[in-house]
């Protein structure tokens, strides 16, 4: 059997981005703490999270829409044995049936907003939302870091997605600056 440790260090020789290791550890800490039994992942990349969260004792399922990174991700969840359902297609297109206890986002940037609006009717009534990447390596604090054009749009995005996400009503979220990258754990107001 393969686990999730197996596929982090393949991860990292290939290069495929996967959440940090605290952060990772904060995610599931959190699905700890708030009794979460299943989770939707935006964005799956190899599975290694997803794999993680699977040996944590969740039901997860994960949506990816790069063919390589599915084709990994196939072959990593089914030498895991582990309850991973891998659902293939474009996360602002697909059909998926909830609820969630826990939804992890964590997909393009540049579509944080887009993702939570779709996928947060599918949050069970306590559940929590858990974004990724708010920090974006020090980049959203100091734009002045990078002077290429795409990461300074993607900057920009996750700032209107913070300022999103204080803004709404009917939830609460709290940043956790210090945990990894960076991730927001988001909430309905009670
Ligand atoms: N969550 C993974 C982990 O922690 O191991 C890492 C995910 S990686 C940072 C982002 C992934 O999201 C990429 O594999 C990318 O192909 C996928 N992705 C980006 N936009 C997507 C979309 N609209 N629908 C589905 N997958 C998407």
């Amino acid at each position: 059997m393969k686990d999730s440790l197996e596929i982090t260090k393949e991860a990292v020789v290939h290069m495929v981005p996967v959440m940090e290791a605290e952060g990772l550890e904060e995610l599931a800490s959190l699905a700890s703490e708030n009794g979460c039994q299943s989770m939707l992942e935006i964005g799956t990349a190899v599975a290694r999270t997803a794999v993680y969260m699977a040996e944590q004792g969740l039901t997860v399922a994960t949506i990816e829409r790069d063919p390589d990174m599915i084709r990994q991700a196939r072959k990593n969840i089914a030498e895991s044995g582990k309850p991973v359902t891998l659902i293939e297609g474009d996360a602002l297109e697909t059909a998926v049936t909830g609820p969630f206890d826990l939804i992890f986002i964590d997909a393009a940037k540049s579509q944080y907003r887009r993702f939570f609006e779709r996928y947060s009717p599918l949050l069970s009534e306590n559940g929590i939302i858990v974004t990724d990447n708010m920090k974006f390596h020090g980049m959203v604090d100091h734009p002045e870091m990078t002077e290429n054009r795409h990461t300074r749009g993607l900057i920009r995005r996750l700032r209107e997605y913070r300022r999103f996400l204080e803004g709404l009503e009917d939830w609460t979220t709290e940043f956790l600056d210090d945990k990894g990258d960076g991730i927001a754990v988001s909430r309905r107001k009670r």
